[in-house]
């Protein structure tokens, strides 16, 4: 086991959608195990598999209450309830937070690390972190649901990309919580600037 790097935006992979995991084997669990390693380190509750550089569907989540961390692989939310405004961060935008819209609860189905399928109905954080794990899997950041007046704060009045900023965001985040992920061109955004207004200063260690 070992704490593996974190990628960083505007690192390619993490807009690329990760591959179905066709078995779990020694591979598959090292590299999931490195994952717990890596999220523990960094105080994350929850870490996908393209934040380390594998694009592979595994994701990892160990809420703070709990002393073991969840390994869950090929996940799938197969339902999503109501919406809720809550803030978030990731591991992969360092240092920055934003307000995002997240469902109320889900319902979530996956297989474990030994193979046997888990289902359940999430709400709060779990429910929060599962939406933010399995988007990662999809090539998504939390910054694409956040809403265009949100994307204005923190601007400083000099910065003269601001005007690009805008740019290739809004074709996905309306409504992008009701639209089947696999209908996200990662490839069309492949991320935010560096100086992107949305990337404003973060304290929640979601990632
Ligand atoms: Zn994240």
């Amino acid at each position: 086991m070992a704490v593996r790097e974190i990628l960083q935006i505007p690192h390619p992979v993490l807009r690329q959608r990760a591959r179905k995991v066709r078995a779990i084997d020694d591979d598959i669990l090292r590299i999931a195990y490195d994952m717990v390693d890596t999220m523990r380190n960094a105080s994350g509750v929850g870490l996908a598999a393209n934040q380390v550089g594998e694009l592979l569907r595994v994701i990892v989540i160990q809420l703070p209450e709990e002393e073991e961390a969840r390994i869950y692989i090929n996940p799938e939310i197969t339902l999503r309830e109501g919406e809720r405004r809550v803030e978030e961060g990731c591991l992969s935008i360092a240092g920055y937070k934003g307000m995002v819209t997240r469902s109320l609860w889900i319902r979530f189905r996956a297989l474990d690390h030994t193979s046997k399928v888990v289902k359940l109905r999430a709400e709060e954080t779990l429910s929060q972190a599962l939406e933010h794990e399995v988007d990662h899997l999809n090539g998504i950041l939390y910054t694409d649901h956040m809403e265009a007046h949100e994307k204005l704060v923190k601007v400083e009045p000099e910065d003269e990309k601001v005007p690009d900023l805008d740019e290739g965001d809004d074709s996905h985040t309306d409504n992008i919580e009701d639209q089947p992920h696999t209908s996200h061109n990662p490839e069309s955004d492949l991320w935010l600037p560096e100086d992107d207004p949305r990337n404003t200063p973060a304290t929640l260690k979601l990632k």
